[in-house]
């Protein structure tokens, strides 16, 4: 999928204005990094990325620029059980898998979901604005890795009989 960078932070800059919210270079620089970003990254690893690129910007203000970015519906949180925040831009509905073993997360479309009406309880708690399924298990890749050390530790124990 090709990112039209340039034309998102057109958006970016126009929602900005709409929204009376200052655009300033580190804002724009921050927005750009999480927009290029495809791996849900925290505001520690956006921060590691951007001092390359402007060695004066602090974690803090990363910190802040993330969450006012949140409060404004330009980027979203996304849910997971480790303490530390991962964010993306806000774009087209998707779902997310999350790995316990390596904290990779990955996008999912699941259409039959974002169609599915809500149970009525969830009718009468009110409107409900976004659907988001987070999903947790171990990845392929660290299965695999698993898989094999299993089979490691059995051929060393072998050893030793
Ligand atoms: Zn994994
Ligand atoms: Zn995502």
């Amino acid at each position: 999928m090709k990112i039209h960078i340039d034309q998102e932070l057109q958006v970016f800059e126009e929602r900005c204005r709409n929204a009376n919210l200052r655009i300033t270079p580190q804002r724009i620089e921050i927005y750009r990094e999480l927009a290029l970003a495809g791996d849900h990254p925290s505001a520690e690893i956006l921060h590691v990325r951007l001092i390359k690129k402007m060695p004066t910007l602090s974690l803090d203000t990363v910190y802040r620029s993330l969450s006012t970015f949140v409060q404004y519906g330009l980027i979203h949180k996304v849910e997971t059980i480790e303490s530390q925040a991962r964010f993306e831009v806000a774009k087209t509905l998707h779902h997310h898998l999350i790995c316990k073993n390596c904290h990779q997360i990955l996008d999912f479309q699941w259409q039959s979901m974002d169609e599915a009406t809500m149970p009525d309880d969830v009718e009468k708690w009110g409107r409900i604005d976004r659907k988001s399924v987070v999903a947790y298990g171990i990845c392929r890749q660290c299965l695999e890795e698993q898989e094999q050390n299993s089979h490691h530790i059995t051929l060393k124990g072998d050893d030793y009989e």
